[in-house]
């Protein structure tokens, strides 16, 4: 992970959830925790030292006020969001090399067939040939009809 990647750690509030399953593919650390207040979630960003992503202004001015490190975005639809995110916060990514849990922020590790054997598809560990697992809450990953989806928003994302 590069140097600027370890120093932005994202917390995305609620209204953020795909943005956030999404870098979290892409390999950024980000904090995303349901039904949680803006206090307690601009406390933990500060502990933590995240920058915290809203849609909120209301919310984005508190964070000012408190010294929260936030980021404000304009974009509803998630490709903007990424975009400004990455735009914005100069972040680099080394997908796929660097994945992490779409579930639970965990680094994901190469997984070999016999692993995943059980957790995905049966036609799915006959034909594919790369897999991850999460080694925390135990989801497998594979490059299937989804990951398509997820390739094609990253070279959105990145483009000028
Ligand atoms: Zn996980």
């Amino acid at each position: 992970m590069s140097m600027q990647n370890r120093k932005h750690k994202l917390l995305l509030d609620e209204m953020l959830g795909r943005s956030a399953s999404l870098l979290r593919i892409f390999g950024i650390d980000v904090a995303y925790i349901q039904s949680k207040g803006d206090d307690e979630l601009a406390s933990l960003a500060k502990k933590e030292g995240r920058t915290l992503i809203t849609r909120d202004r209301p919310f984005a001015d508190k964070c000012r006020k408190h010294g929260v490190k936030y980021l404000l975005i304009t974009s509803t639809d998630t490709l903007g969001q990424l975009r400004q995110i990455r735009k914005d916060l100069h972040l680099t990514f080394t997908f796929p090399e660097k994945m992490r849990c779409s579930d639970c922020n965990t680094r994901l590790r190469k997984a070999v067939k016999s692993e995943v054997a059980g957790l995905v598809p049966p036609d799915v560990l006959k034909n594919k040939r790369r897999f991850w697992l999460c080694p925390k809450c135990g989801k497998a990953y594979w490059e299937g009809s989804h990951w398509r989806n997820i390739k094609r928003m990253y070279k959105s994302m990145m483009k000028k």
